[in-house]
């Protein structure tokens, strides 16, 4: 018997693990797992769940413990000089090594090197270096962090790295192995994110997707910690003082509505996904500012 979930972790979230669990069906393997060893069972619905640690450092042993406890492997990345937290001086790596999780670095390097003047490929691999000793084991792969802090320099962290193979870097893999080949689209059956709120409207799609997964299929899970939990938690963010870093946007309901669109086109379907653009378009013109009501 594993551990109840931890304490404000979304209901679909509880349904999301409740369900994979069910070893008779489910296999949870890391993204190492699945995509660089493809570790995968023709038998079984392979699910990989990951984990970009924005912020909140503080829901992710709770959250890692509860996986383990029921058997369940996931992938944690970590930001480093650009985090609201100090990685540096956490043992939680390393804890979740030996939960059997795997650690990996949550790039920021490219905003490194455009708005505080370093050589991001030399900071890459030196967090690289650095990570590996904190885990007391080697990382695997790196995967890129996005955010409002990139906006002005009209890039993406990937792009840094992306043309590099990630044996030039001391790694298995990063993003590359994640992607359908010369593309940026997931290389899953289906995916599942927490991207920008964006199940808010939509909680049962967690588990109607789990539902419908065949044997042998992948579902790709991609949840961030603070997204994963009820508002109302407080987390202690202390961003270094470097140029555009702060907090996630707070949210508002048309903010929640277009990612709502961005991330689930092909599960809303054409005719509800224009709706909801009407929506959207009419809501901006009306210009009332909307508060984020979400519970
Ligand atoms: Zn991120």
């Amino acid at each position: 018997m594993g551990l109840k979930p931890p304490k404000g972790l979304k209901k679909c979230f509880r349904a999301f693990y409740n369900e994979i669990t069910n070893r008779d069906v489910f296999s949870s393997g890391t993204v190492r797992d699945h995509y660089f060893e493809k570790r995968l069972f023709p038998d079984k619905v392979n699910v990989c769940v990951r984990h970009d640690v924005d912020i909140a450092i503080d829901l992710v042993l709770p959250l890692a413990e509860y996986e383990a406890s029921w058997g369940i492997s996931a992938s944690y990345y970590f930001l480093t000089d650009t985090a609201p937290y100090r990685i540096w001086q956490s043992d939680i790596p390393r804890k979740l090594v030996e939960l059997g999780h795997e650690v990996g670095l949550h790039s920021d390097h490219f905003y490194e090197q455009l708005a505080l003047n370093r050589d991001g490929l030399a900071r890459l691999r030196e967090d690289i270096r650095k990570l590996s000793e904190l885990c007391g084991k080697n990382i695997s792969g790196v995967v890129w962090h996005g955010g409002k802090h990139l906006t002005p320099f009209k890039i993406r962290n990937y792009d840094l790295y992306k043309d590099i193979a990630p044996q030039r870097l001391n790694l298995d893999y990063h993003d590359a192995a994640l992607y359908i080949p010369n593309t940026m689209k997931w290389a899953a059956n289906e995916l599942i994110s927490d991207g920008e709120n964006n199940l808010r409207f939509i909680p049962g799609k967690v588990r109607k997707t789990v539902k419908k997964m065949l044997p042998g299929q992948q579902l790709l899970f991609i949840g961030h910690p603070f997204m994963m939990f009820e508002q109302g938690f407080q987390h202690r963010m202390d961003y270094p003082n470097y140029p555009y870093l702060s907090p996630p946007n707070k949210r508002n309901f048309v903010m929640d509505l277009k990612s709502l669109v961005a991330y689930n086109k092909e599960y809303l379907g054409e005719k509800r996904t224009e709706k909801i653009k009407t929506l959207i378009n009419w809501l901006e013109k009306t210009k009332i500012r909307y508060k984020c009501t979400q519970k």
